[in-house]
């Protein structure tokens, strides 16, 4: 069974408890990271898996909370010694932030750099990328301050699937990409106000019971969030199974 392994929950602004929202996406012969926060290979660490076993890197946009760790991240996989490159997905303004901060750290100065191979994923209302290992991926522009994607992995063996909305404010092109999701991880930044780029509890709700999903996971939550506060907003829109992640939670899809 695939599994998701959240390696942070917390928003932009984390708590003591909580690393920013990333995600190890582990099948049978893929680990798969999702964004990239925080301290990539002390969180990985935790759940056993070593810097270099990491082959594919999507990331959904470039705010800092979700791709600073990456220059560490390369750099102890380098350390640990692969040679095998490491593929990674982004959007066009994404990918030319990371060739920036990579450059910024001069890897080219140290010999025989693990190589770094880029997808640049054309937004559109869904978006197929190449497929990873045993998973299918597809992805959504979403509604935020900067180009955005939210995502949806499909283990090919049995069809399952969870969604991950990334940063948004409600929005109809993320519902139709979770459509009939087994989970939904919803960012909910805020509990029931409005905001131009981010999403409250409720409005995950909404989204989540538009989207007929049959779990929401409510992530990327701020350091005053309060578990059960967030999840009776949510539950004021969706009738479904609803929890708040915690870091290292796993969710099974
Ligand atoms: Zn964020
Ligand atoms: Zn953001």
């Amino acid at each position: 069974m695939a599994q998701v392994i959240l390696l942070g929950t917390g928003a932009a602004w984390s708590g003591p408890d909580r690393e920013n929202t990333f995600m190890l996406v582990r099948g049978e012969t893929t680990n798969l990271l999702i964004d990239c926060g925080g301290s990539p290979t002390q969180r990985l660490a935790q759940v056993g898996v070593m810097p270099d076993e990491i082959d594919h890197i999507i990331l959904t946009h470039n705010h800092p909370d979700h791709i600073y760790g990456l220059p560490l991240l390369l750099l102890n996989a380098w350390m640990a010694g692969r040679k095998a490159s490491i593929l990674i997905y982004g959007l066009a303004g994404t990918i030319r932030s990371v060739r920036k901060l990579l450059q910024a750290m001069e890897f080219k100065t140290l010999p025989n750099f693990t190589p770094i191979k880029y997808h640049t994923v054309i937004p559109n209302s869904i978006t197929a990328l190449p497929p990873i290992g045993e998973f299918d991926v597809s992805a959504a522009p979403t509604r935020h301050y900067v180009p955005t994607m939210a995502l949806c992995i499909t283990e090919r063996a049995t069809g399952k699937r969870f969604a991950y909305s990334a940063d948004t404010s409600p929005d109809k092109s993320v519902v139709e990409l979770a459509r009939d999701a087994n989970v939904f991880l919803h960012e909910a930044t805020l509990l029931d106000e409005s905001s131009a780029g981010h999403s409250s509890a409720q409005e995950a709700g909404a989204q989540a019971a538009a989207a007929n999903v049959g779990e929401l996971v409510l992530i990327h939550v701020p350091p005053n969030v309060r578990p059960l506060r967030w999840c009776r907003a949510a539950q004021e829109t969706f009738q479904g199974k609803v929890r708040v992640a915690k870091d290292f939670d796993i969710v099974n899809f």
